[in-house]
C-alpha cells in the first residue's frame, strides 16, 4: 500500500508538480530552510518576491547571520509573523558559532536551532541535503488527515502522533525530495483547504474521506474551549407589593469597578446568612444559565418573605425593585439578568 501511494504521488508530480520555483533552483540546505521559514502560513505567490529579495541581500547562510536585526525584519516588512524574521536571524547566527556557517545535517541539531521544528528539519534534510526524511507541514497533514479519514483535530497530540507515523511509513527512500515536494503541492493545488478537487487527486480511489463524503469536515476545527462558568445566588424579596433584588456595589477597583452587582455567593446558605433579610418563608425559582462571551452564569433566584430594612449594609448592599427605574450604575450582567428576572414566573 506504501508503494502504491508514494508512486501515484510521484506520478502526478512528475505531470503537475511545482519544479521551477526559486528556492527550487540552485538548491541549497540554506535557501530551502529560507523558503521553508518563509512559507509557514503563507502563500508561495506571496513569498517568492521576498525570497528573491533576501537572497540577493543575503547569499549565503553567514551574510545572514552578520546583519543588523533591522536590516533582516525590513527585507521581512510585510510578511507578517515577524518572529520567523527573528528566529531565522538568531538560528543563522548558532549556525555559524557551532557548525561553522553550514546548517547542520541531522533531524537532532537542525531542531535545536529557533524556529525548526520537526517538519522544517525534515524538508531541510531531504529537500536540502537529499537525505531521507518525512514531513508533516500544514497541507501533508490535510492530506494525511483526509487521506486516512481522520475525523479529530489534527492538533490533538494522539493524531499528531498518528499522522506523523503514516507520513513516515509513506516516505519512501528512493526519490523522497520528489516525493515530500509532490505531498506539499498536492496539498496546496488539489486538496485544498475549501473546495478540494478530488476529481483530480491521484489518491481518490483510496480516500477515505472522499469515500464516506466526510471531505468537507476533515481537517476537523480546533474544539472551542469550554467557557469558565460562575455561579450566583439571587437573593429576592417578596414584599405585599414588589420585589426587591439584592445588590451589591462592587469596589471600585476591578471587574466591574464601583458599579452594582449580584452578591455572588458560594452558596445558599452563605447567601442567607450574611444578607441583610430574615427569611421567613424561603421559595427556591428554578435556576437558569445565562452565556456571556467570556463565561457562563449560573443564576439560583431565591424569594423570600422578609422586613429587610433598606439601610445599605458593610458589604454595600441594598434593596433595589425590579419594576423600578432607581438611578444607579449597573453592570451589563446586571442589567441583562434583570430582564430575564422580569420575566421570571
Ligand atoms: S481525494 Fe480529495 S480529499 Fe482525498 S486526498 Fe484527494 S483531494 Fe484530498
Amino acid at each position: 500500500m506504501n508503494e502504491q501511494f508514494s508512486s501515484h504521488v510521484l506520478s502526478w508530480f512528475d505531470k503537475f508538480g511545482r519544479k521551477t520555483l526559486p528556492w527550487q533552483l540552485n538548491k541549497t540546505p540554506y535557501r530551502v530552510w529560507l523558503s521553508e521559514i518563509m512559507l509557514q502560513q503563507t502563500q508561495v505567490n506571496t513569498v517568492i518576491p521576498y525570497f528573491k529579495r533576501f537572497v540577493e541581500r543575503f547569499p549565503s547562510l553567514p551574510d545572514l547571520a552578520e546583519a543588523e536585526q533591522d536590516t533582516v525584519l525590513s527585507l521581512w516588512t510585510g510578511l507578517g509573523y515577524y518572529a520567523r524574521a527573528r528566529n531565522l536571524h538568531k538560528a543563522a547566527q548558532l549556525a555559524v558559532e557551532r557548525y561553522d556557517g553550514q546548517l547542520p545535517d541531522s533531524q537532532a541539531e537542525l531542531e535545536t536551532l529557533p524556529g525548526i521544528g520537526r517538519s522544517t528539519a525534515g524538508a531541510i534534510l531531504s529537500l536540502g541535503f537529499g537525505k531521507p526524511a518525512a514531513i508533516l507541514d500544514g497541507n501533508v497533514k490535510r492530506v494525511l488527515a483526509r487521506y486516512f479519514g481522520e475525523s479529530e483535530w489534527p492538533g490533538k497530540t494522539a493524531v499528531q502522533r498518528s499522522l506523523w507515523q503514516h507520513s513516515e511509513a509513506l516516505t519512501p527512500a528512493h526519490r523522497h525530495d520528489d516525493y515530500n515536494q509532490a505531498m506539499m503541492d498536492l496539498g496546496a493545488l488539489v486538496c485544498t483547504r475549501s473546495k478540494p478537487d478530488c476529481q483530480a487527486c491521484p489518491l481518490r480511489s483510496d480516500c477515505l474521506a472522499y469515500q464516506e463524503d466526510t471531505v468537507a469536515t476533515i481537517p476537523a476545527p480546533k474544539p472551542k474551549k469550554e467557557n469558565p462558568t460562575r455561579t450566583v445566588y439571587l437573593l429576592i424579596q417578596r414584599d405585599i407589593q414588589t420585589l426587591s433584588i439584592l445588590l451589591e456595589q462592587r469596589p471600585a477597583t476591578g471587574i466591574w469597578g464601583g458599579l452594582w452587582s449580584f452578591p455572588e455567593y458560594e452558596s445558599k446558605s452563605a447567601l442567607l446568612n450574611s444578607a441583610p433579610a430574615h427569611p421567613e418563608q424561603l421559595i427556591e425559582l428554578s435556576p437558569f444559565k445565562h452565556v456571556f462571551s467570556h463565561f457562563t452564569l449560573h443564576c439560583y433566584p431565591i424569594v423570600v418573605d422578609s422586613h429587610a430594612t433598606d439601610a445599605i449594609n458593610e458589604r454595600k448592599q441594598r434593596w433595589v425593585p425590579l419594576h423600578e427605574d432607581i438611578e444607579l450604575g449597573y453592570s451589563a450582567v446586571t442589567v441583562k439578568l434583570f430582564k430575564k428576572l422580569k420575566v421570571l414566573k
